[in-house]
């Protein structure tokens, strides 16, 4: 009848509305509605769902050799396959052309999930009779979980399986290759970072604050360190640990240390003409030092300072980072030297340089990381090697500074040990640059610092 015909026809629209015509699995529309059903039975069960994006390797070659006619066949033949090697309540849908998704649900664990993805790309690379004859090519499968972390939608899961199967052909076709959503959040979030800080550099976030380095014993203010801080509209100002490992690694690091480098020397210029003439030190990460035009952009900066005197600026090096590349770091040391521009190691103590090392750095000071200054009081051991790196530093005619001086007794017996100059918290705080012409103009060491070395008493620590 008509009623009849009508029904029939009406099933075969829904059938092409749901399916594949050539293969007969499931379409995308059909594979989407599958998937929130099953994510939505994981849910209710606290089950795991694993969601597999399947490419083939090679499949154009098929058509392009053997024309479209086999290349259907071939896929025909594969859908069967591959169903098969699915368990029974899995779906294999067809997204087009050469590309499938399978949702494995219920995967209680890795290793039964990860034995039905073998099964696939072992399926895939099984020979296919067509009437040419055999061919055989390979699959690379992308794998994703439900649930995550993070609320994800079916879309998402497929996305994210579509990502990692472009990881499985990367890195080689006929393989598997798991998507990390802990790993994307950290890419996403560092995106998000990386945005925030080229935003902070453009809108001038960014200050350098100055703490000054003294000698102990004289009083004579030898220049000051610049210390990066990022003044946060909302989080207020951040000190570097807070945000300089976002761009280790990455060009804006580089285009941050070249800020710092020129905002260095803007404030030269500023002193200067407030009559304040005071040497400036940076710090300097080892990506920024080991980059090519290190040394050309320091000159350009350079030139664009003409009031710049040589001794006037001073890079600080983390003596890590300068063993990592002797040679490099040495060659650019005496390129710098030629423009009056010296440099520091930092952290001194912590990298274990050898004599020979020591010998063949150009570097004209030693800053003592401060973690033996910390303990000197109370650890033989820190004091042992504070007295042997600084004979260290007399014997190579360097000088040396320590750094983390928060107390006068630390002080005391620093001057005692030989080591005058100094840095810290029982000095100055790093301060606003507006701040250092009054702290100039007002300090004093203690008057414990200034007796002359003869007449001081050698007492113990406790
Ligand atoms: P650093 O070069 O060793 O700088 C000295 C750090 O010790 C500073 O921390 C300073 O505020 C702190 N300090 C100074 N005196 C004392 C003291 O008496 N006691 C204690 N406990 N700490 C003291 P800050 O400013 O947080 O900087 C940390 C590190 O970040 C610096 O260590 C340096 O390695 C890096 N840094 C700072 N500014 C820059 C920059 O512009 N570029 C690069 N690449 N690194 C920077
Ligand atoms: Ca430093
Ligand atoms: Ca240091």
């Amino acid at each position: 009848t008509a009623i009849t015909e009508l029904k029939r026809h009406q099933q075969q629209l829904e059938h092409i509305a749901h399916y594949d015509l050539l293969t007969g699995l499931p379409n995308r529309v059909l594979l989407g509605d599958r998937m929130k059903r099953a994510m939505t039975l994981a849910d209710r069960h606290g089950q795991r769902l694993a969601i597999a994006y399947l490419d083939l390797d090679g499949f154009k070659a098929i058509n392009d050799r053997h024309g479209h006619h086999a290349g259907d066949q071939f896929l025909v033949d594969m859908s069967r396959r591959l169903t098969l090697a699915l368990r029974e309540p899995d779906t294999l849908a067809r997204l087009g052309g050469d590309e499938f998704v399978a949702i494995l649900s219920d995967v209680q664990d890795d290793d039964a999930c990860f034995a039905v993805i073998e099964r696939l790309l072992a399926t895939a690379t099984d020979s296919v009779a067509l009437e040419q004859g055999p061919v055989r090519i390979s699959a690379s499968i992308g794998l994703t979980f439900y649930p995550q972390p993070d609320p994800v939608d079916s879309d998402q899961l497929i996305r994210q399986a579509d990502h990692a199967m472009y990881e499985a052909k990367q890195t080689g076709r006929n393989r598997f290759h798991a998507f990390d959503p802990e790993r994307d959040r950290n890419i996403r979030g560092q995106h998000e970072n990386l945005a925030h800080i080229r935003k902070a550099l453009s809108c001038n976030e960014f200050v350098l604050h100055y703490q000054p380095k003294v000698n102990m014993r004289t009083g004579q203010i030898l220049g000051v360190e610049a210390l990066i801080r990022w003044q946060h509209p909302q989080r207020g100002l951040l000190p570097p640990a807070a945000f300089l490992s976002l761009v280790q690694d990455h060009p804006l690091g580089i285009e941050l240390g070249n800020w710092v480098i020129a905002s260095a020397l803007d404030q030269l210029d500023r002193w200067r003409a407030e009559g304040l003439n005071l040497p400036v030190s940076v710090n300097v990460d080892a990506q920024q030092l080991q980059q090519a035009e290190f040394t050309e952009h320091l000159f350009a900066t350079l030139a664009q300072h003409p009031g710049v005197r040589p001794g006037e600026l001073q890079m600080e090096v983390l003596e890590t980072s300068a063993l990592e590349d002797l040679l490099r770091v040495s060659r650019v040391i005496d390129a710098c030297r030629e423009f009056g521009v010296t440099f520091a190691l930092d952290d001194f103590g912590t990298g274990y340089s050898s004599l020979t090392y020591l010998k063949r750095l150009p570097v004209t000071l030693l800053k003592i990381d401060r973690s033996f200054v910390h303990d000197m009081l109370d650890s033989p051991d820190d004091r042992a090697i504070l007295e042997a790196v600084i004979r260290l530093a007399s014997a190579f005619r360097r000088q040396i500074l320590a750094e983390g001086v928060e107390t006068l007794q630390q002080g005391e017996l620093l001057i005692q040990m030989g080591c005058e100059l100094a840095q810290g918290y029982a000095i100055a705080h790093p301060m606003p640059a507006e701040a250092l012409g009054e702290w100039v103009a007002s300090w004093q060491p203690d008057p414990s610092w200034r007796r002359p070395p003869e007449s001081c008493k050698v007492h113990e620590p406790h």
